[in-house]
């Protein structure tokens, strides 16, 4: 990447020097260098990217599903032929390790394409009594990004949107700017249309003056539950549609006819994956009391598994926290944690050894955490794992369902029928089966303060849709 890429915005086809001065540096959280500086944008900026999308909007959401379809693939090989250069962009933004960045991070803005595709051309219209119903686009869409899954996130908010006819201002996470700034050139390359895409950087500022930009019609939003409340409060005041992703607390029952040796280091992979930065991280691990001490001794041994080190190095499992922010406040929950009276099993607070530098936080399993305490109910975005016993299968479907937050869950047990029976039990958006992998053709998204609305597959495209029904006389 050349120096200075960040300091410009896309908008209206064409890069475009901000109207702030302002900047914010991006951290290697690994080495702790400066690695770029990107520009906090303006409301003027902000007012220039929406007035492109509202420009473009007419032109584009008149065109045929398969221009918009044909576009995305473009946008899919863009992708797939600098994935090389954003997964190293990704592991030094965010930390993640480059084997990670390479099939997750690149493979899951991938997915996310295809997913759309595969869904893309069902926004046929439907017909219902008299009436045809037609997806119309919701209209400019603003979308707004955090640093975790950085391309995963944009890509799962602004294929289906663009798929759907929308046209879209993207402000990308402050702490990831320079992955989307490589996503900008590739959406250039491909030949979008001036106005359809356009990418504004800045922190949360910038956001808020989108979302409150009289062109907008939607903002989807990924972040934090304080972030996506700020953002509903401007969309409702101006009675804009909002989409939210939020946080998580999700719990991982353990039947008790689990097989604990191969349930048990799978499990501790559902809440550690990408250092527990994970919204849908399964990080209460909820186990049979009778059988804990078990649990326990296998969590320890599988924790091993879990290197931790230099994230370009292809042998590390886990690298560094994004930032020093986020290590201090992990820190700070398990220390918490075991003030409340928690049991640390492995991990725990200080700074790994052999790693001085950097936003390290070692893998944790923290046992016999109550109710009663902070690490139980408040999101950690850490590798964090607690272990929390139960009686029976009420109870642990009871503890489960305690919490603010829905936003996914699991089941473990050798009887499939038996694990899904208690899986619709669980007030959550999702419920992962024995270890699952992602399913993106399944919808993601919360209940309660998780969020509200839906992404991936039809459901996700379907948030950018405003269905419009026109409606016959009986006697035509
Ligand atoms: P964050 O809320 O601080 O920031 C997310 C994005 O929102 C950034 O682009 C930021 O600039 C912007 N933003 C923040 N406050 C804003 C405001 N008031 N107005 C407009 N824009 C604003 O979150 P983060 O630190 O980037 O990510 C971590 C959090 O995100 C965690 O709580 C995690 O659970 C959650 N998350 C949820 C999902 C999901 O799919 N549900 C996915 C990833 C992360």
């Amino acid at each position: 990447m050349s120096e200075g890429r960040g300091r410009q915005n896309y908008i209206d086809g064409v890069w475009q020097a901000s109207a702030s001065p302002a900047a914010i540096p991006v951290v290697n959280p690994a080495t702790e260098l400066v690695i770029a500086e990107a520009v906090a944008s303006s409301e003027a900026d902000a007012a220039r990217a929406a007035s492109a999308a509202r420009k473009a909007f007419d032109r584009w959401s008149q065109t045929p599903v398969a221009e918009r379809i044909a576009l995305l693939e473009r946008v899919r090989a863009g992708i797939e032929a600098r994935a090389d250069e954003l997964a190293g962009l990704i592991t030094a933004e965010m930390g993640c390790p480059i084997g990670f960045s390479r099939a997750a991070q690149i493979g899951l803005a991938v997915g996310d394409i295809r997913a759309t595709l595969a869904v893309a051309a069902e926004l046929d219209d439907r017909v219902l009594g008299r009436s045809i119903v037609q997806n119309d686009p919701v209209g400019v869409v603003v979308a707004i990004t955090p640093w975790n899954f950085p391309l995963h996130q944009i890509l799962a908010k602004i294929a289906p949107a663009l798929a759907a006819g929308c046209t879209v201002v993207l402000k990308p996470s402050e702490v990831t700017p320079l992955d989307a700034v490589i996503l900008a050139e590739i959406f250039h390359a491909a030949g979008t249309p001036p106005g359809v895409f356009n990418m504004v950087l800045g922190g949360r500022e910038t956001g808020a003056a989108l979302v409150a930009r009289p062109e907008v019609d939607m903002v989807s939003f990924t972040g934090s539950t304080r972030g996506g409340r700020a953002v509903a409060e401007i969309a409702g005041r101006e009675l804009k549609k909002a989409a939210l992703e939020l946080g998580g607390k999700s719990a991982n029952i353990i039947l008790d006819d689990a097989d604990l040796e191969k349930v048990i280091p799978a499990a501790l992979g559902q809440s550690f994956i990408n250092s527990g930065q994970v919204c849908a991280a399964l990080s209460r691990l909820i186990v049979p009391e009778s059988r804990r001490a078990e649990v326990e001794a296998i969590a320890v041994e599988a924790a091993k598994s879990w290197t931790l080190g230099d994230p370009t190095d292809p042998a590390n499992r886990l690298g560094p926290l994004a930032n020093r922010a986020q290590q201090e406040k992990v820190r700070q929950a398990i220390g918490g944690a075991m003030q409340e009276g928690a049991t640390l099993l492995c991990g725990g607070p200080d700074q790994p050894a052999g790693l001085p530098k950097g936003a390290y936080v070692s893998p944790t399993i923290l046992s016999h955490v109550t109710r009663a305490m902070a690490i139980f109910r408040e999101e950690t975005f850490g590798p964090v794992l607690s272990v929390i016993g139960y009686a029976d299968e009420r109870d642990a479907i009871w503890i489960a369902n305690d919490s603010q937050y829905g936003l996914s869950g699991g089941v473990w047990s050798e009887s499939l029928e038996r694990a899904e029976g208690v899986a619709r039990q669980m007030r959550t958006g999702q419920v992962i089966l024995n270890g699952a992998s992602l399913d993106l053709a399944a919808p993601f998204g919360g209940v309660k303060q998780s969020g509200l609305g839906r992404e991936n597959g039809r459901y996700g495209l379907e948030e950018y849709c405003s269905p419009k029904a026109i409606t016959r006389p009986i006697r035509a």
